[in-house]
């Protein structure tokens, strides 16, 4: 009743491979899917955050009624791919793409553009009832889900819908954390190590001061913290006047994450007015800046975009176990706007590495899945 086609489908994803969309970076990504979407009847639009982040295209989003009347269901993943990404000469053996190994392969989150096209293609081939479909085609999701921080939301009407972005096809994210970023900034004193080191005041033995007296890591199963850089210093001879420490805290219980955060300022706050009172001058100083980074996605388990996945994984015979996941995605500031996202997998291994690879097969039973999804919620509407 559906015909996938797999040969479009693994060209597709070759040719999106194929074009270099490093954060900021997505222009002639942007201009290809625009051009591919217009080709399959929607209407494309890019808004303003590619200027707000500094980046050469905004997101894009595109609209197609469909064939039925149903609530818009919203479809997103991201154009943007890390570093090495530049020049991906995608292979393809064996049912597997990898990358020629220099660089990543870009399966995250290509593979869901080119599932979400296929889909939309066979949908339109085989006149499977499908309601309005929005899409949105982030950018600079990798470094800090910026385009879905600056998402025209204005042009969205869908209440719910999926992110394509994760590993596992046969399992749905409903639950990720809320993260917070942090930046400390200590002011010492300089001074000649060896001619006049009690002149000084050294940043850096204070932030190891600080630094040595957090909890990190793994905290209990639902929250982390983590130091992820520090920086400073001039060099050995020389008593360090500034340390920039950034880092990290998440967890899927917004009061675990504020004592936390709490735990991490204090400690810093400690160390450097315990440097100032033996000091007795006005150094050492403290900068701090603390950021909500993303707010935590928490999807109930009895909410229509979990029912419909499982309905539309159990007619096609596939598991769709509800899963957690230790990293935020868009779907958690879709959620802070009122749009309901679950994530969902390609199939995309090892992403973020150039051993990154995707099964040809995982991307055909996540395109059957979508189009299964599409299928019920439009029929059911
Ligand atoms: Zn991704």
């Amino acid at each position: 009743m559906k015909i996938i086609n797999g040969d479009r489908l693994a060209e597709t994803f070759k040719t999106l491979a194929g074009i270099d969309s490093i954060s900021k970076e997505e222009g002639a990504l942007c201009r290809w899917l625009q051009q591919r979407l217009q080709e399959l009847g929607f209407h494309t639009a890019v808004d303003q955050a590619g200027s707000k982040v500094g980046g050469n295209t905004g997101n894009l989003i595109a609209h197609w009624r469909g064939n039925r009347a149903a609530a818009p269901l919203l479809l997103s993943a991201h154009m943007d791919t890390v570093e090495p990404g530049r020049g991906v000469k995608v292979q393809f053996k064996e049912g597997v793409f990898t990358s020629a190994g220099d660089t990543i392969l870009g399966a995250d989150d290509k593979s869901a553009l080119a599932v979400m096209l296929e889909a939309i293609s066979c949908i339109q081939e085989n006149h499977i009832p499908c309601g309005p479909l929005e899409l949105v085609i982030t950018i600079c999701e990798e470094i800090g889900l910026l385009g879905a921080k600056h998402l025209d939301y204005g042009q969205i009407t869908a209440r719910m819908g999926y992110v394509l972005d994760t590993r596992n096809p046969q399992a749905i994210i409903t639950r990720a954390p809320s993260s917070n970023r942090f930046e400390f900034r200590i002011h010492g004193k300089a001074a000649h190590a060896g001619a006049a080191p009690e002149r000084g005041i050294n940043a850096i033995a204070l932030a190891s001061k600080a630094i040595a007296q957090l909890n990190l890591g793994r905290i209990d199963s639902e929250t982390t913290c983590n130091i992820g850089l520090i920086e400073g210093g001039l060099a050995t001879n020389i008593v360090p006047d500034l340390v920039v420490i950034k880092g990290e805290a998440r967890s899927h219980d917004e009061a675990k994450l504020e004592q936390v955060t709490a735990a991490v300022v204090s400690a810093f706050e400690q160390a450097v007015a315990a440097g100032r009172q033996q000091s007795g001058e006005a150094l050492p100083m403290l900068e701090k800046d603390i950021q909500s980074d993303f707010r935590r996605l928490f999807i109930d388990a009895g909410h229509p975009v979990v029912a419909l996945a499982q309905q539309a994984a159990q007619h096609i015979g596939q598991r769709m176990d509800m899963a957690s996941s230790g990293g935020g995605s868009d779907a958690n500031v879709f959620a802070e706007h009122g749009i309901i996202t679950a994530v969902l997998g390609t199939g995309m291994e090892n992403v973020h590495t150039v051993n990154e690879s995707i099964a040809l097969a995982d991307m055909l039973r996540a395109t059957n899945l979508l189009i299964e999804i599409i299928r019920i919620h439009a029929e059911r509407s």
